[in-house]
């Protein structure tokens, strides 16, 4: 994998540069309730002003499905964003946009508004393409969580401008490559969450990638039964019981040790702290009960894989970790990663949605060598496939 940076992109002085970001963040009542998403533009968005760019921020918000509206508008985000960059930010709508981009000054940063108000960005058009690239001299992908689809502002652009990976695409594409692409050996992944299915390719991907296996979730529950172990009233993908048999025999052929748990914590509702909340090996679940959690054994043995591996890959929460105390699991073998990263002896990333609130949760998201907030590009990721937006880089 190779792309180049802003370390490449020469002088930039009074040049328009169109930046890709994230800017798709949760808002509640007209205000930004997560700005994770705008802290990661920072680096990027500021080195490029200091260096006297015109800084265009090009994103989508929302789906408007090429339709203009107040509602998706990026005008609302020029303020919260200037908060996290520390200096102005203009705006600039679809109208007037040349003129507006011409008088801006060198070493200013303007947001353009939502790409997705042409219905040609989704389809990679050659006219929004040229449209978009006419605004500018250099482009900058530093959107990791949108290269995964193959729209004109992040696959098509890079084709038609000089483009480069800014700050936070390059730390995330670095990141990425150490725990999947050329690792330290042995590799661990954990993969859990609730189905199966949702992660079929992530698994199949994974046992000819790393040398453990461990799944945890609801997921486990389908390998269990595959296994012939009577779940009970467990989430479990009955259906697919013959495509986890089969990811465990081409496991077995790859030389990929799978670790499913052998003690659960199990209920017989889901609520906090049930009454009928016990613990016990994945043989004596009984016919009412659901499995909720990775048994305290099962995690120790988990702990002591960790402790043998240089490098984890995490996607997927043990347990119903927003639940106590089936958060238990997934807060204990974070815990050990966490330790262990911080000891030098383990390199550690993680994503997916639930990942980050449990290793949040957990207090450790801090000590992970790299969290990835990108969602369905990291999952795609995962799946080993080719990002579009990343490939078109190269
Ligand atoms: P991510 O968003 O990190 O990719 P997922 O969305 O795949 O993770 O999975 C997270 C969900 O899995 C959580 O809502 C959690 O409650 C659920 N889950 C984990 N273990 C179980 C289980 N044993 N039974 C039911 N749901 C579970
Ligand atoms: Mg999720």
């Amino acid at each position: 994998m190779s792309f180049k940076t802003l370390d490449d992109i020469g002088d930039v002085q009074g040049k328009a540069v169109l930046v890709r970001e994230d800017l798709n963040v949760p808002m509640a009542d007209g205000r930004v309730t997560d700005d994770t998403r705008l802290r990661a533009t920072v680096a990027t968005l500021n080195e490029l002003a200091d260096k006297g760019a015109k800084v265009l921020v090009l994103a989508h918000f929302g789906r408007p499905k090429g339709q203009p509206s107040e509602e998706f508008s990026l005008r609302k985000l020029a303020d919260p964003l200037a908060h996290v960059l520390g200096r102005p930010v203009a705006y600039i709508d679809w109208e007037g946009d040349k003129a507006a981009v011409a008088a801006l000054a060198p070493g200013s940063i303007a947001v353009l508004e939502n790409t997705r108000f042409f219905g040609g960005e989704e389809k990679n058009d050659p006219a929004v393409i040229a449209r978009f690239a006419g605004l500018g001299d250099l482009y900058v992908n530093d959107a990791f969580s949108a290269a995964h689809r193959a729209h004109a502002s992040t696959e098509g652009l890079a084709r038609a401008l000089p483009a480069y990976a800014g700050r936070a695409m390059e730390a995330e594409l670095k990141a990425l490559e150490k725990a999947l692409g050329a690792p330290e050996r042995p590799v661990a992944a954990v993969v859990g969450g609730a189905k199966v299915s949702t992660k079929l390719d992530v698994l199949k991907h994974l046992v000819s990638k790393v040398d453990h296996l461990i799944i945890g979730g609801g997921m486990a529950n389908t390998f269990l039964a595959a296994r012939g172990v009577d779940v009970g009233k467990s989430l479990c993908e009955h259906d697919l019981k013959a495509t986890a048999e089969e990811i465990l025999d081409n496991a077995d052929k790859a030389g990929c040790t799978v670790h499913l748990p052998y003690d659960v914590v199990v209920s017989k509702e889901f609520a906090a702290n049930p009454a009928s909340l016990r613990t016990c090996n994945v043989h004596e679940v009984a016919a009412d009960e659901m499995i909720l959690d990775v048994g305290r054994q099962a995690v120790e043995a988990l702990g002591d894989v960790l402790k043998t591996c240089r490098t984890l890959v995490w996607n997927g929460p043990l347990g119903a970790f927003e639940i106590e105390p089936f958060d238990a699991a997934t807060v204990a073998l974070a815990r050990t990663a966490a330790a262990l990263t911080k000891e030098g002896s383990l390199i550690s990333v993680a994503g997916g949605g639930d990942t980050v609130a449990a290793l949040n949760h957990a207090g450790v998201a801090a000590d992970f060598s790299y969290i990835s907030t990108a969602g369905g590009a990291f999952l795609e990721w995962m799946e080993g496939k080719e990002l579009p937006g990343v490939a078109a880089l190269g």
